[in-house]
């Protein structure tokens, strides 16, 4: 019988064989994939953990744009024209004796390639019944499925899950199902069954409300109904956890004008976007896009075309 691993080790060694020829890469490459990233805010500490990427067809994401247009944007950046494959990154903030999470991940229904979450918290030594907070920015599959285990009980048992909630009536809509095109009736079903298990433990929030202490809820409509992004706030200095509401970081930030095919309402996705980026450019605070290339922190600047996104 095949030994369990046997594939890996095997593959090692070829790895390792291709890369004793160049030499200097070796150290780097045989480091583990780096899973989260932390920074500190006056007292805040904010980590960035990986849940892994998706894998989303280009048609899907700008539906109106052409091939050259795409590749012109894309090409130079090295990035594939065909597929984008954008990271998902959940923010971890410490601050007092609160421990709390932004977003929930996959779970394990949604893309394979998703829902590494739950082994990223356990390898940093983070126990799922130490977060005392859950706060959604919206209720997508990729990141809000990951609130429950595969048993679909609660996988954080002790916190409290904090739901926009415009965002919350949306889906729980007697009306949401029928009027949801075929190809994403699993997220309404998805959304409903998880939102019915965690009912009795949710909070719901408003835009411009403080949610928690330093961090203050921003309405950014658009990518869904209720979506919202929160600004962690240290003094005069803040970080921007903004969802979706500005999704990639060549795409979005480059091209806010594209519509998106991942926005359900794509004239607010874009308005929302723009005023986002606006702000982001103005104030220089750094923000965290949950599908930005891992560790997903870094800065807008203005350019003279438009805007870029810098990691930092
Ligand atoms: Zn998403």
């Amino acid at each position: 019988m095949r030994k369990p691993g046997s594939f890996e080790l095997s593959r090692r060694n070829v790895l390792l064989g291709g890369l004793a020829l160049t030499g200097t890469g070796l150290a780097a490459s045989l480091r583990p994939a780096l899973a989260q990233a932390s920074l500190s805010l006056g007292d805040h500490e904010i980590t960035v953990f990986s849940d892994g990427h998706l894998t989303l067809p280009m048609n899907f994401i700008v539906p109106d744009q052409s091939e050259e247009d795409i590749a012109a944007l894309l090409s130079p950046h090295g990035m594939a024209t065909d597929v984008l494959t954008p990271d998902c990154n959940v923010t971890l903030l410490r601050t007092g004796d609160r421990v709390v999470l932004f977003d929930a991940g996959s779970g394990s229904n949604f893309q394979s390639s998703a829902g590494q979450l739950p082994a990223q918290l356990e390898e940093a030594g983070v126990d799922v019944g130490d977060i005392t907070d859950v706060v959604l920015t919206h209720a997508h599959p990729d990141h809000l499925w990951g609130i429950l285990d595969d048993f679909d009980d609660p996988l954080f048992p002790e916190a409290n899950i904090l739901v926009p909630q415009a965002e919350w009536d949306y889906w729980r809509a007697d009306d949401t199902l029928a009027r949801t095109p075929e190809e994403r009736k699993s997220f309404v079903v998805g959304a409903q069954s998880r939102f019915e298990v965690i009912e009795d433990r949710v909070t719901m929030i408003k835009p411009g409300q403080e949610v928690l202490p330093g961090v203050e809820a921003v309405g950014t409509p658009g990518h869904t109904p209720g979506h919202m992004s929160y600004a962690i706030h240290a003094g005069s200095e803040s970080v921007l956890v903004v969802g979706d509401a500005i999704a990639y970081s060549v795409i979005s930030v480059e091209k806010p004008d594209w519509p998106s095919g991942s926005d359900q309402d794509q004239n607010l996705g874009i308005a929302t976007r723009k005023m986002l980026l606006d702000r982001l450019a103005a104030d220089r605070s750094r923000v965290i896009g949950y599908h930005f290339p891992h560790p997903a922190s870094g800065r807008i600047e203005k350019t003279a075309s438009g805007y870029r996104f810098t990691a930092s």
